[in-house]
């Protein structure tokens, strides 16, 4: 199977400033939570660690007082061309016509874990054991998203049962489900965090605001070199960050600016 990028008429799409993060996690617990990802069995082992959304710290690696730091959430970046599809033997995974979304359906899965060495972004995690939330925790688990079993794989998914109910409420109130308003579809992440780092919407669509954001110079996409034409995008008006999200050598220009 060949890689190769499919346009959609909605692309659903994040924008997070990283001049506006604070690395306060909050958007990693919300994922947590809403997509009823268990408490791991051991929390210093990172290798059996579930974490959808991983906020990861920069340093320009100055000294005082030119010390800086930055923060940068990375859920699934739900990639144009997704090198975690085509390798799957059993099409788990794949590009979702509506929203661009990479899906995961885990019954589907065989836990072969190709689609984990395939994927640049280490986005993708293997439940090595089946979950176990601590006792009456389980009644605050989400109805609307299923529980994984052990052997299977699973990711972020910007939170797409949150856009099903988006779509179902937009059918009951007779409006187009396929012209949904910024804002009636927000994944637990952007909705938690409190500096309104993540701006969520369509790509495609003017009016959100995350298609200008996506055109500003300021604007970077995770390792873009790769050509896999993520749907999430980064923002720091600090060159040194967005020569550190890319990836960029020391005597490389960053887009122009
Ligand atoms: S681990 Fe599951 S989703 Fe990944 S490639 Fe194998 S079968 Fe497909
Ligand atoms: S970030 Fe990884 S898991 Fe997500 S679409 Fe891209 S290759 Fe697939």
């Amino acid at each position: 199977m060949v890689l190769y990028l499919k346009e959609f008429k909605i692309k659903w799409g994040m924008v997070i400033d990283l001049d506006r993060c604070t690395g306060c996690g909050a958007c990693m617990v919300a994922c947590q939570a809403e997509n009823n990802i268990a408490p791991p069995v051991d929390a210093s082992n990172k290798r059996y660690s579930l974490t959808w959304l991983l906020v990861y710290q920069l340093s320009n690696k100055q000294p005082y007082p030119n010390h800086d730091v930055a923060y940068m959430p990375r859920p699934c970046l739900q990639c144009g061309k997704p090198n975690c599809v085509p390798v799957c033997p059993v099409i788990a995974t794949d590009k979702n016509q509506e929203g661009g979304i990479v899906s995961q359906v885990n019954a589907r899965c065989i836990g072969c874990r190709y689609c984990m060495a395939a994927c640049p972004y280490h986005a993708r995690y293997f439940n090595w054991h089946d979950p176990v939330w601590p006792e009456g925790m389980e009644k605050t688990l989400t109805p609307d998203v299923s529980t994984r079993p052990r052997g299977v794989v699973e990711k972020c998914l910007f939170c797409h049962h949150r856009y099903m109910a988006a779509r179902d409420k937009a059918r009951i109130e007779d409006r187009d489900p396929n012209a949904l308003a910024e804002g009636d579809y927000i994944p637990a992440c952007v909705e938690m965090c409190p500096t309104g780092a993540m701006v969520f919407g369509d790509l495609e669509n003017p009016e959100h605001k995350v298609h200008k954001l996506s055109k500003s110079p300021y604007a970077f996409r995770l390792l873009e070199r790769l050509n896999t034409k993520p749907q999430v995008y980064y923002y720091s008006k600090r060159e040194w960050v967005r020569k550190q999200g890319d990836n960029y050598l020391e005597h490389e220009t960053v887009g122009g600016v």
